[in-house]
């Protein structure tokens, strides 16, 4: 293992997609699973604080930086163990990237992750807050996860019942510091359709009705024109895509909470989740709303952008706002979907 940089001169806006976030005490890439085990367990044998960095496409960082060992994590490849009429198995190293996986799979009609497409990051992040979008979600075809467990110092295989899989969570998520994702195994069925369509906006543009199928090449092409269209696909050139995605989650709360004319989705717990973006546009921020250096996306009212120069006070600063609004006009607290390290709202 090769500790790349033990200078701090690599910085967490350089490893982000929202390009904020000051330096790292130390850097290690680990390209293959010995190396990532060895980056973290070594680290932790030394009392160094470590941070396990994919893509950083749902980090936000401190702007003083990282005080400890960053791993990068770069173990890649797809090991198929079956690929019949019953289903393929595949196997996905953590650092693959994850809409190679989705291109892979519906070339080779593996059903069920086409609605997932153009999501930014690596496949190990994609259990940690249960990815996703377009109706479809990760836990729909996650048969295990395979980790490190920095408590236990040891493997530890997850199945996916076992990963208390939730709305942009999972046991991972809610343990933050003591898993890392080696690989992950997907479970498909084989077919040229994509999984039932999930989500109303998804469906309309593709012409079908809401819980029928298309044909997954379709079903991709279409989400990542939608997603392009509201500046959710990474582009480097566009401002707009220099994000977290989301900056917050939809909150879940009682139905008699949910305020008239929000969007409301049932939950089978009875409870209601309803709009973030609703809530944030109609609490007086519309999109672009905030400054030379951070504001909204012009194209998606829940993205925070980094206009250039933006530091994480600034994204901070603008959250604080837009979390503090809506509280003040609705009385619903507003949750961050990114992970934060060494800062809150
Ligand atoms: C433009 C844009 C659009 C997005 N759209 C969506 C969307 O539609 N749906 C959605 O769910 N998300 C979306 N996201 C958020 C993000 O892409 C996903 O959460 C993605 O899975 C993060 O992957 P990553 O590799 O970048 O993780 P990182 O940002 O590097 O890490 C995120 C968290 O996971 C941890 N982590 C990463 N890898 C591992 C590992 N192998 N083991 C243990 N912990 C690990 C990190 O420590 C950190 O806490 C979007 C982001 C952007 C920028």
């Amino acid at each position: 293992m090769t500790v790349l940089d033990p200078a701090p001169s690599t910085t967490l806006a350089e490893l982000t997609t929202l390009r904020v976030g000051g330096p790292a005490a130390e850097l290690v890439e680990a390209r293959d699973e010995a190396t990532l085990v060895e980056a973290v367990s070594s680290a932790d044998a030394a009392g160094v604080p470590v941070l396990v960095v994919g893509a950083g496409s749902n980090l936000v960082v401190a702007d003083e930086g990282f005080p400890g060992r960053v791993v990068v994590v770069g173990n890649r490849g797809l090991g198929i163990e079956g690929d019949t009429c019953g289903g393929a198995f595949v196997e996905v190293g953590a650092g693959e990237p994850w809409d190679d996986v989705v291109a892979a799979a519906v070339e080779r009609g593996w059903i069920g992750i086409e609605a997932l497409s153009g999501i930014p990051g690596t496949t190990g992040a994609t259990p940690i807050q249960n990815v996703g979008a377009y109706g479809q979600e990760v836990s729909q075809t996650v048969a295990r996860v395979r980790t490190w467990d920095r408590k236990l110092r040891g493997i530890r295989t997850w199945t996916a019942g076992e990963c208390s899989f939730g709305y942009r969570t999972s046991r991972f998520k809610q343990d933050p510091t003591r898993f890392v994702v080696l690989n992950t195994t997907f479970q498909f069925r084989l077919g040229d359709l994509g999984a039932p369509v999930g989500y109303a906006e998804l469906a309309t543009a593709l012409g079908v009705a809401p819980g029928e199928r298309a044909p997954a090449t379709e079903v991709r092409e279409t989400v990542l024109a939608l997603r392009r269209s509201k500046a959710m696909v990474l582009d480097p050139d566009d401002h707009d895509t220099w994000s977290t995605g989301s900056f917050f989650t939809n909150p879940i709360v009682a139905a008699g909470d949910v305020p008239v004319g929000a969007p409301a989705w049932p939950q089978p717990d009875g409870l209601v989740k309803t709009s973030a973006a609703w809530l944030i546009e109609q609490a007086g921020f519309t999109k672009g709303y905030g400054n030379d250096r951070v504001r909204l996306s012009s194209k998606h009212s829940l993205a925070i952008t980094n206009r250039g120069g933006a530091t994480t006070a600034d994204v901070l600063e603008l959250a604080r706002e837009l979390e503090s609004g809506v509280r003040d006009r609705f009385g619903i607290a507003l949750v961050n979907e990114p992970v934060l390290v060494g800062c809150r709202l």
